[in-house]
């Protein structure tokens, strides 16, 4: 499978990794969108959230521990941060392996879109 956020979770590739757990690594997105942006990814390979099983509940669980760790070691929780995950080439998604994006550091405009 030639998916380049498994051949990072692989070692295949370098990433600066952030945290990691069983299931999850959670790693700096290699094109900032500002001070802080943080790559949460999976380590099972689905293409979005609408593909994580619902059999394996400990995957969401530890996708919402590094989300809070993420935000924790950054420095982000208190001052906040956007969480955002792309569904589909129409949302922008441009890597097919699920992934959360961690953005702060600045501030962040008032939008969504
Ligand atoms: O949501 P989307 O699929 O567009 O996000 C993919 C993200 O993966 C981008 O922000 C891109 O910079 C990042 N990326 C990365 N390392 C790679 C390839 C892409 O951090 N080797």
């Amino acid at each position: 499978m030639d998916c380049i956020f498994c051949r990072i979770i692989n070692g295949e590739l370098p990433s600066k990794k952030i945290y990691e757990s069983e299931h999850v690594l959670a790693f700096e997105d290699i094109q900032k969108a500002a001070p802080i942006h943080v790559l949460i990814v999976p380590k099972l390979h689905v293409e979005s959230i609408l593909e994580l099983p619902e059999d394996r509940p400990e995957l969401l669980v530890e996708l919402h521990k590094a989300i809070k760790e993420v935000a924790t070691l950054t420095g982000v929780a208190q001052e906040g941060f956007r969480l955002v995950s792309n569904k589909g080439k129409a949302a922008g998604q441009t890597v097919f392996h699920l992934h959360f994006h961690i953005l702060g550091g600045r501030d962040l405009e008032l939008t969504l879109a």
